[in-house]
């Protein structure tokens, strides 16, 4: 059997003509041989070299493959197209080639697509400046000379300024780890690394490994051909009618219409093309309406019309399942063996998580008698044998086999290269845990160097010509930019590419992708770090983050050269990603600051917003009734888990300035809580401001208290298991609560969960400056509860700003949680020092990236979730401690 090399080295040249001259004399000062090198003459390389040309710099291109086309050069199996419609999948930095270029279908060919970037680099002149069937092996940091020296595997050196991998993020084939794979006696190819003269199957037994997209396109083809075809199949994929034909009138209309709009629309759109987004997800329809649109995607085809039925595909696992279970339908709908069937159902992954495929007639193949699948997952590989695969249970024979198996992507082609860079860091060694990289296309201690469609860009999630054609730009930018202020070197921070990669990672994870053993996650490559690779905040997102770092004079990178030295750093992303999206929401409605309102309006304003949220879970029981306060009845609203009581009782004091809200206004945050604590949670209201000012609120909760601890059994609680908890406002009522009844040996309180609490009026802490705007919770808007609520007098009082106690000793242990972009977080931070400082038990939870609204979002913002399970626990906590009475 040939190795992947091997199949490498039979490649042909395709046609293009092996050209080495390399025009431009280098304008940058140095021992170097050119300004650029470039790596890779797919996409990328080839809009690299036509960018660069264009700002007068020297570059030099190295290609392995005997021709340009990359992806479109090496992938040449049976079926081959691509899955974003040709029509947005190409290039659109010229107008005229824009224009001129026409593609014969919805999704063309590789043929064609190998032609049209042939054409393009005909067109522009490029293959002067590109050296095929060269590789390069390794590239070294000098720090003396500030520049990359690099060595090919054809003996041949050459120094740059400028290192740039434009080398695919799936372009390195993953290598067989199936046992005896070089025992094989018959044919055996790779998708990833077709042979030029094409295969002939027929009268042949052929088996494929895999069901990626690769598997799924070429399996229908080499079936029309083969004698017997069997597919060994490890994870089902969901897989889409691509519904391909003649380029569709529609689109091309739309896009010929106003050309350069519809790319500027591409750009700025979420994965690279423009589709319409869906306002709604899809629990918030019928299941008439659901199916209704599922079915009118199934029948246009094509990722995006499906993945964009809904707003919430990726992120709400219950929508997800919707859409799961239709395609598994469709799939027993059109393939007639109900085992087959079931074996081909996705189940183990939500979909999209993997990458979706599309197909023509893929699942109908399985309809043909002399197509087989075997499931690995009942009956797997044991070994490649002489003659064919062994599984568990049967010894196939081939004459033919083929490995769709796939890539190691995204970072597989880069480390690949032994690249060194400052004090002799090795890339690989540093991305062992994982890449790192600021923007997805620099990364730390390796100057001067660039990664285009890097990880932690959006790349794979996007249409990649678009997602190419930004990082071009914006490198090609950079480098124009940097030549004309005299800066020789360019590398990100420590704490940008912190930031960043916190960021990808924050990204990831309120989304559905991390659930899957996907390619995305590194899951299918033996060894490899289980880290998401791609950014997921979209390209439009992305282009403006990208721009913003620029404009902010390169923010998190440091400049150096005879021009310039200048490092500004600093994280481009602090917030956590969906509070950035609710906060750009909000401003895009142009709301007016709730202080400009009348009391009255505000609270109305405050009503109508509740209206739209997500409800929560279901508890047990809810029940509304009234107790007695401080000096008049008052609300309170009960939720009792489902679970067989007694349970402890938890009294909740709402948030909204002691100013706004009621006992059913934090709703679905006292159902979290009250399904992940098992907890009877009761939501004590209090009198408000300005009708009843202080201290009318802390007197209410108090009162509260003791009536829940005298009838605790009554409502269905264990006496004794009583804890207190409040959100803002509400969590100064209830630490005043906890400070009261331990002055006036009140009902025993096991313990205080304090979510953003108001603690002292009387201290100017920094955050109240560093947040007095953008994060909801304004500092006026606070300073007009405080008017609201207590004479300045009064605020110094212990029962208004519970942190001037004189002693916070013997009180019941706390969770403090605060949230980093929240005027209030200082003095939820003090008070939580104060409480160690005072021998309580304290445990401080400091939420990165939330505002102080945040945490109650229960449903809408996920990032909050696990701030929301740790109040939880740590009521768990409290009572599994506290003694029963
Ligand atoms: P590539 O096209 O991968 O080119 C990289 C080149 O670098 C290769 O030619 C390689 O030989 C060369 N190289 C690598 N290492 C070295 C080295 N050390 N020395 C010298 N040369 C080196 N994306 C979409 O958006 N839409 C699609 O429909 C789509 N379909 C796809 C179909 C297939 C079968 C595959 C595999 C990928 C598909 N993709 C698709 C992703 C596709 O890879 C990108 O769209 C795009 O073609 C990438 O272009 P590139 O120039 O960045 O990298
Ligand atoms: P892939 O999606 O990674 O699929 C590889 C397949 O091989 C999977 O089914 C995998 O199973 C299986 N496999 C791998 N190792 C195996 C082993 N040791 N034993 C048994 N099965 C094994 O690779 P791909 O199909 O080449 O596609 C990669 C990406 O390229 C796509 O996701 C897409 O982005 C792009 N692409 C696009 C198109 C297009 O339609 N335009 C076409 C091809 C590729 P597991 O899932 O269990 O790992």
């Amino acid at each position: 059997m040939k190795s992947l090399a091997e199949h490498e080295g039979t490649m042909t040249n395709g046609g293009i003509d092996v050209a080495n001259s390399n025009g431009n004399e280098s304008n940058l000062p140095g021992a170097t041989d050119v300004d650029v090198v470039v790596v890779g003459a797919g996409f990328a390389g080839l809009y690299l070299l036509h960018r660069l040309r264009g700002l007068g710099m020297s570059a030099q291109c190295f290609e392995t493959a005997a021709g340009v086309g990359g992806t479109w050069y090496w992938n040449r199996y049976p079926g081959a197209r691509c899955d974003v419609e040709s029509i947005d999948y190409s290039y659109s930095f010229d107008a005229e080639l824009d224009e001129e270029w026409r593609w014969s279908e919805r999704y063309a060919t590789q043929p064609e697509i190998l032609s049209y970037l042939e054409h393009v680099a005909g067109r522009f002149d490029l293959l002067q400046d590109i050296r095929f069937s060269t590789r390069v092996e390794a590239a070294t940091w000098d720090d003396e000379q500030s520049l990359w020296r690099l060595r090919t595997d054809v003996g041949e050196d050459v120094a740059c300024r400028h290192y740039v991998m434009a080398t695919g993020c799936l372009s390195q084939p993953k290598t067989s780890e199936i046992e005896g794979h070089g025992r094989f006696g018959g044919e055996i190819y790779f998708t990833s690394r077709w042979p030029h003269e094409g295969v002939d199957f027929s009268g042949k037994r052929v088996g494929v490994i895999g069901t990626g997209s690769s598997a799924i396109q070429s399996i229908p083809v080499i079936a029309k051909q083969s004698k017997e075809l069997t597919v060994f199949q490890r994870t089902p994929n969901f897989s889409i009618p691509a519904r391909n034909g003649p380029d569709t009138a529609e689109k091309r209309a739309a896009a010929d219409r106003d050309r350069a709009a519809y790319r500027e629309q591409a750009r700025r759109s979420r994965a690279g093309v423009p589709v319409e987004v869906a306002e709604s997800g899809a629990m918030m329809v019928s299941e008439e309406e659901r199916n209704e649109r599922f079915e009118k995607a199934w029948s246009v085809g094509g990722l995006f019309a499906t993945i964009g039925a809904f707003n919430d595909m990726l992120v709400n696992l219950t929508s997800n399942e919707t859409l799961a279970e239709f395609i598994r339908d469709k799939i027993r709908g059109i393939v007639k063996d109900p085992v087959t069937a079931e074996a081909l159902c996705p189940t183990n992954h939500p979909f999209g998580t993997k990458r979706p495929c599309l197909d023509d007639n893929y699942y109908d193949t399985y309809n043909q008698p002399h197509v087989k699948l075997v499931d690995l997952l009942k009956d797997p590989i044991q070994t490649i044998t002489e003659t064919g695969i062994d599984t568990a249970a049967v010894s196939h024979t081939f004459f033919t086999i083929v490995f769709a198996t796939g890539f190691d992507a995204m970072t597989g082609a880069i480390v690949s290269v032994d690249i060194t860079g400052r004090k002799g860091l090795r890339l690989a060694d540093k991305w062992a845990e994982g890449p790192k990289t600021y923007l997805g296309l620099t990364t730390v201690g390796f100057p001067n160097f660039f990664a285009i469609t890097g990880p932690g860009s959006p790349s794979v999630l996007s249409n990649m010509a678009v997602s190419i054609e930004q990082h071009v730009d914006w490198v090609c930018d950079l480098l124009g930019d940097l030549c004309k202020r005299g800066v020789d070197t360019i590398e990100p921070t420590e704490m940008a590419e912190a930031g960043w990669v916190q960021h990808v990672n924050d990204y990831a994870d309120i989304t559905l992708y991390p659930r899957a053993n996907s390619w995305y996650m590194g899951a299918n490559v033996p060894g490899k770090a289980r880290v998401f690779l791609p950014y997921v905040g979209g390209v439009g997102n992305y282009r403006a983050i990208c721009e913003e770092v620029v404009e902010k004079d390169y923010l998190g990178f440091t400049l150096d050269g005879e021009g310039q030295r200048q490092c500004n750093d600093g994280i481009i992303r602090r917030l956590q990603p969906d509070v950035a999206i609710m906060l750009g929401v909000m401003a895009s409605m142009d709301l007016p600051p709730l202080e400009s309102l009348s009391v009255g309006e505000a609270r109305a304003f405050i009503a109508e917003t509740q209206k739209q949220r997500a409800p929560g879970p279901d508890v047990g029981e809810i029940v509304d009734g009234q107790f007695p306060g401080a000096t008049r009845d008052l609300d309170y609203r009960l939720y009792r888990p489902a679970s067989p009581g007694p349970h402890p009782i938890v009294a909740y004091f709402h948030g909204g300035g002691w100013v706004l809200g009621g006992a059913a206004s934090d709703d679905p945050l006292c159902r979290d809580l009250c399904v992940q604590s098992d907890a009877i949670i009761i939501s004590m209201d209090y009198r408000h401001a300005p009708e009843e000012r202080f201290p009318a609120a802390p007197d209410d909760g108090y009162a509260a208290v003791q009536w829940i601890a005298d009838r605790a059994e009554s409502l269905g609680g264990v006496p004794g298991q009583l804890a207190v908890t409040g959100w803002s406002a509400g969590a100064n009522v209830a630490a005043v609560v906890c400070q009261t009844s331990r002055d006036s040996q009140g009902p025993a309180i096991a313990g205080q969960v304090l979510l953003t609490p108001v603690t002292d009026a009387t201290k100017a802490l920094s955050s109240k400056a560093e947040n007095a705007e953008g994060y909801v919770l304004t500092s006026t808007l606070m300073d007009w509860f405080w008017d609201h609520y207590a004479d300045p007098i009064d605020r110094a009082n212990p029962k208004a700003s519970p942190l001037r106690a004189a002693d916070l000793s013997e009180l019941p242990p706390a969770l403090v949680v605060t949230c980093e972009f929240d005027p209030l977080r200082d003095e939820g931070a003090a008070y939580a020092d104060a409480l160690t400082a005072a021998g309580v038990d304290v445990e401080h939870l400091s939420a990165r990236g939330q505002i102080h609204t945040s945490i109650p979002a229960v449903d809408m913002l996920r990032s909050g979730a696990y701030a929301r399970q740790a109040m939880a626990t740590a009521l768990k906590q409290f009572f599994a401690t506290s003694v029963s009475v």
